[in-house]
């Protein structure tokens, strides 16, 4: 373990000769290569060869990493609890998350026979928003899966994921609302386009770009209420209430369109995302 790692870690009692190897229980969410999850309970222990050398380091239930990695790779850790839990991922080279985490500025020295050993401090804003642009870059690879298998529920984490997601969505549609194709402006330019989840997050929607959709602020509140929603042939259909009612006019000239699909097409709105969105919010089907 790195001497800039060891602060976020447990502090722990010298060794003596009666306790050569002090540990302090820790508790380690493990992440492999494929986002695959373990959630771990381990040890940070301070180890030692006859009372001269001495090294930090996590042991025990690490197989979920270890297995997955080769030398070279690298070790992210972050903080989650300080003292209690911490995340430990690996980043395969080759990756874009090997690539970004390459790229910080914190290097540290690491042991010559050891294969990892690298910081990605939490406090570092940009790395944030870096990682959270590897982590959707890293689903848009992977076939599409509506359903998040690794929901982020760090406040911080998920603050620069929204970022991201919302800057990908914006720019991949323009100004254009997917459903009326229109859209306002402030006369500074703020633009109303909100970066809406077809699968909610309240369903553990995920953010891969794929399960979003550029609307303008009342369409994305008509789709996120079930008034409106997309078929099998990406054509706009709308909840029986909106025939019904004079009210709902700004609905009704959509029926039967075509959804605009982003300049950037490897964006366009899944049509698993889209299914679910019609079954669970449209048709009001209950979800889990
Ligand atoms: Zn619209």
């Amino acid at each position: 373990m790195p001497k800039p790692l060891w602060p976020l870690f447990p502090a722990i009692e010298y060794p003596t000769v009666a306790n050569t190897t002090p540990a302090a229980k820790i508790t380690a969410t493990l992440v492999n290569e494929v986002g695959s999850v373990a959630v771990v309970e381990t040890e940070f222990q301070l180890h030692t060869w006859s009372m001269t050398r001495t090294e930090y380091r996590i042991v025990g239930a690490l197989k979920h990493l270890l297995e997955n990695a080769t030398k070279d790779d690298l070790l992210l850790v972050e903080c989650l609890e300080p003292n209690k839990h911490y995340e430990l991922s690996l980043a395969k080279q080759g990756t874009s998350r090997f690539i970004e985490a390459s790229k910080l500025k914190v290097k540290v020295g690491v042991h010559p026979l050891r294969d990892w050993g690298y910081l990605r401090p939490i406090d570092q804003l940009n790395t944030l928003d870096d990682v959270a642009t590897a982590e959707i870059d890293a689903m848009l690879q992977k076939p599409f899966a509506p359903i998040e298998s690794n929901p982020t529920y760090l406040i911080s984490k998920r603050i620069a994921r929204l970022r991201v997601f919302r800057t990908s969505i914006l720019g991949a549609y323009g100004p254009t609302c997917a459903l009326c194709g229109t859209g306002l402006h402030s006369a500074n330019g703020i633009s109303e386009f909100e970066a809406a989840h077809v699968v909610p997050k309240k369903h553990v929607g995920t953010d891969d770009p794929r399960n979003s959709l550029s609307l303008c602020r009342a369409h994305h509140w008509a789709f996120d209420k079930g008034l409106v929603a997309v078929d099998n042939s990406r054509r706009i259909i709308l909840h029986d209430l909106a025939f019904k009612e004079p009210g709902y006019s700004p609905l009704i000239k959509l029926a039967g369109r075509d959804l605009l699909d982003p300049k950037v097409t490897h964006l366009r709105a899944h049509p698993d995302a889209l299914a679910h969105h019609r079954k669970h919010i449209f048709e009001g089907q209950p979800f889990g």
